[in-house]
């Protein structure tokens, strides 16, 4: 069956899902997004997924037409029309058609648009080996510029180092903040274990706060584990007895190499397997 996708209440065929090309979420990358999960038939962690997407529009001004219930609806009803139980969603809201200028009230309708897909995971062996990766040279955008707390549709700054990971052979790269410090990956955050203490850098350190990230922090509270959320240096990452990156799509994902700097032991740590348990028990439970 062709994936069925959702644009402002209606629903079309993949190949007939389009907008226009003078949308300003084309033009300028005016608009906010999520990419969230479905296990079991049901979304993990909407309501947060909502908020966040309610509070990235309301930080650029951007009215959503309609309201968290009426998505949380189509969200389920996309998924439903689709047979999709677990998979993946992105919720896109864009400023909608405009002219060609930068000017967003010429953009009268913004664009809601749902699309569900099966979900496109990271080989086996990456999980079961963990991944290498590197820093990249592009920082992370500055808060005062375009936070990264905004989840907008204008991702060139991941992008620019998403690349720069490729061009090394690495599917993830970390990203440093314009003070140097230890930011986030590209389409991930990071955590670091030392002296059996996780640590991950606090939001101010100009991240998104990730909603795995946030599961993740309560799973290790739950389990006794003390979480410091500091700001962290390459140093940090490099002398950590583990490292590991969450993510909605990625869920928990080991790193055994950063830099040519081979992570504690070069494999998966024991409270990285324990706490990807915990997750994938919280998860689908
Ligand atoms: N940082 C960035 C830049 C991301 O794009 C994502 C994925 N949305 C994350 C972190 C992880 O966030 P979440 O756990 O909410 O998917």
């Amino acid at each position: 069956m062709t994936l069925q996708i959702y644009i402002s209440g209606k629903y079309y065929d993949k190949e007939h899902a389009k907008i226009s090309v003078y949308d300003h979420g084309l033009l300028y990358g005016d608009g906010v997004f999520e990419g969230m999960r479905s296990y079991h038939g049901k979304v993990f962690r909407l309501k947060e997924h909502l908020d966040r997407l309610w509070d990235s529009a309301r930080s650029i001004w951007l009215t959503i037409p309609i309201t968290p219930e009426q998505m949380a609806t189509a969200v389920n009803e996309t998924l439903a029309k689709n047979n999709i139980r677990d998979g993946y969603i992105r919720l896109i809201v864009t400023r909608g058609s405009g002219t060609l200028g930068l000017d967003p009230n010429k953009c009268p309708v913004p664009e809601v648009i749902i699309i569900t897909d099966h979900i496109q995971l990271y080989p086996k062996e990456f999980y079961d080996n963990g991944l290498k990766i590197v820093t990249a040279a592009t920082v992370r955008n500055h808060t005062a510029a375009l936070s990264p707390r905004i989840k907008s549709l204008n991702y060139l700054n991941n992008i620019l180092a998403k690349i720069e990971g490729l061009r090394a052979g690495c599917v993830e790269a970390l990203m440093l903040n314009t003070q140097g410090e230890v930011a986030e990956c590209t389409g991930d955050n990071i955590f670091l274990v030392k002296g059996g203490v996780l640590f991950t850098p606090p939001i101010d350190a100009g991240i998104l706060e990730g909603i795995t990230r946030n599961a993740v922090i309560e799973l290790a509270e739950k389990a006794g584990i003390t979480v410091r959320q500091i700001p962290l240096s390459r140093h940090d990452v490099y002398i950590a007895d583990e490292v590991f990156l969450t993510g909605s799509a990625a869920e928990v994902i080991p790193v055994v190499e950063i830099d040519s700097r081979i992570i504690g032991e070069g494999k998966p740590g024991p409270m990285t397997k324990s706490l990807t348990a915990k997750f994938h028990q919280l998860t689908r439970e």
